[in-house]
């Protein structure tokens, strides 16, 4: 096995990177293209083994990363997002040969947001610990006598990170960052369907002086690296995006050491399109829904409209959703790439078959897309049963349905009736409206007349089967500290006098 292989120019070292050092496995895994299937090269194929190296690296590198200074840490996390700005045309075109999403996307919008990922995290750091926000007087029963809170967030330790393939950079440094941030030692391990930005980002880490252990990045498949991770007693933090039945798996595994979890899981979310809506927006908002070839956990994969409008609505978003581009993530005219993976692509076409022959109608699309490789036609179904399997199960692919209410209380209801509860999209020109209907939704996310802004400083996550935990801002230093309250007596040191 070759321990570098070279994707579109740019060489990627496939070794794991632990304790500032590339390790190879004895096996290896085939990393294939989404965009034509061919071979990209081979990965190194960790196990427990890589598993217990790459923790006892992060334990190790702990202690001196804990005690470093905020600024020195915030400072290093400038420095990676300056290597990540430097190596975004980089960066944008291996993810895209490795994950298949638009290489326009990568340029523009995600890797510059991998940067800001890092530099968000390290002006946040030097915000926390301020006497204003943090220290305060007893109330309650010890008001009066003068006792002084302070609370202080400890870095917990070596946190275990697992992400996905659908944004690989953008997600795992969503938690990279804060975790460093916080002070902790990281064992990152990317998805085996795209496992190549994290390698890179192991080398701009470096390059910016991140000492040797700090961050750790191991390579494999599923449960075979992923137990000995999860269930391993030295981890003290596990931060999971992926399905609900690995997630569950996890959970298990992490019960062991009763080790915290953030969860961030699938959704099933709805867009409620009101008659009083800005129609355009509202067909806009419906046709963004297959970004990233529906490849989105936040996907308003249900589209629920006012009855008076359906029809209307249905034709502008015909009209619309046929002007979409498929093909090759590379060409600047994409708006669709190809799905990661063959197996994605029959799980897709299997929810769809199956819907149709439930009853469904294909108003469009409903089959692969005969442009060459791993490409499903964007497609909306109508006449679907609230609980059939196409109006509950998350799909991950460009494939919505849609379904009609007559009044604001029938469209709670059906948004509501999933098991998840990771975002819901509004369309509506009623203020008051978006108030009351909001407060009536489960979601961790609300978008209201728009979709998809995140700020980095808003608390993320999911309600019921979408997640567990909140992260962003200072939701992501609760989650990676171990928070402390220090409660000190009014008058010093000498209070028995
Ligand atoms: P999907 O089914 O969409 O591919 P998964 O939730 O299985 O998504 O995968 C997300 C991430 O979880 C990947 O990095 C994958 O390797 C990892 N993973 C899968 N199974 C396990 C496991 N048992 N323990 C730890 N990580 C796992």
């Amino acid at each position: 096995m070759s321990d570098r292989i070279v994707v579109a120019g740019v060489g990627v070292d496939t070794r794991h990177w632990i304790g500032g050092e590339r390790v190879a496995s004895v096996t290896t895994f085939t990393d294939t293209s989404p965009i034509d299937g061919r071979a990209l090269g081979e990965i190194a194929r960790g196990g427990p083994a890589e598993a217990s190296a790459a923790v006892a690296a992060a334990k190790a590198a702990f202690p001196a990363w804990a005690a470093t200074s905020r600024t020195e840490r915030a400072r290093l996390l400038h420095a990676i997002a300056d290597g990540v700005e430097k190596r975004i045309e980089e960066l944008a075109v291996v993810e895209t040969n490795d994950n298949g999403a638009l290489l326009r996307s990568h340029r523009r919008g995600v890797m510059p947001r991998v940067a800001h990922n890092f530099r968000f995290f390290a002006d946040w750091l030097l915000k926390l610990d301020h006497e204003d926000f943090d220290t305060f007087p007893s109330g309650g029963s010890a008001a009066g006598r003068g006792h002084t809170n302070h609370v202080s967030w400890d870095p917990a330790g070596p946190s275990v990170l697992i992400t996905p393939w659908n944004a690989p950079l953008m997600l795992a440094t969503w938690k990279v960052a804060p975790a460093l941030a916080a002070g902790n030692t990281v064992v990152l391990k990317p998805a085996e369907w795209s496992p190549l930005t994290a390698s890179l980002l192991a080398d701009i880490a470096a390059e910016a002086g991140l000492p040797a252990g700090v961050l750790n990045v191991v390579q494999g498949y599923g449960s075979e690296i992923g137990d000995a991770l999860t269930s391993h007693p030295d981890v003290r933090r596990i931060s999971f995006t992926g399905s609900v039945p690995t997630a569950r798996h996890i959970a298990a595994s992490a019960a062991a050491n009763l080790t915290p979890l953030s969860l961030e899981l699938g959704g099933k979310s709805p867009l409620l399109v009101f008659a009083d809506a800005d129609l355009d927006l509202a067909v806009d908002l419906a046709v963004e829904q297959y970004d990233n070839a529906g490849q989105v956990c936040l996907a308003a994969t249900r589209i629920l409209v006012e009855e008076s409008i359906a029809d209307e609505f249905t034709r502008r978003f015909i009209d619309k959703a046929i002007q979409l581009t498929q093909g090759d993530p590379r060409d600047e005219a994409t708006d669709l790439g190809p799905n990661i993976h063959p197996r994605q692509l029959e799980k897709i076409d299997g929810f769809v078959q199956r819907a149709l022959a439930a009853g469904a109608r294909a108003v469009i699309g409903g089959q692969r897309t005969d442009v060459g490789g791993q490409y499903y036609a964007p497609t909306l179904l109508t006449d679907v049963a609230q609980d059939s399997e196409i109006v509950q199960e998350e799909v991950f692919g460009p494939v919505l349905t849609l379904q009609t209410f007559a009044d604001e209380d029938e469209a709670v209801r059906l948004a509501n009736d999933t098991r998840f509860g990771l975002a819901a999209t509004l369309a509506t020109g009623d203020p008051e409206r978006a108030e009351r209907v909001t407060a009536r939704l489960v979601a961790g996310t609300i978008w209201v007349n728009c979709f998809f802004v995140r700020d980095l400083q808003a608390p993320f996550g999911g309600s019921r089967l979408s997640g567990v935990g909140r992260e962003g801002g200072t939701w992501s230093f609760d989650f990676y500290c171990d928070v402390k309250n220090t409660v000190t007596a009014p008058n010093g040191w000498n209070n028995h006098g």
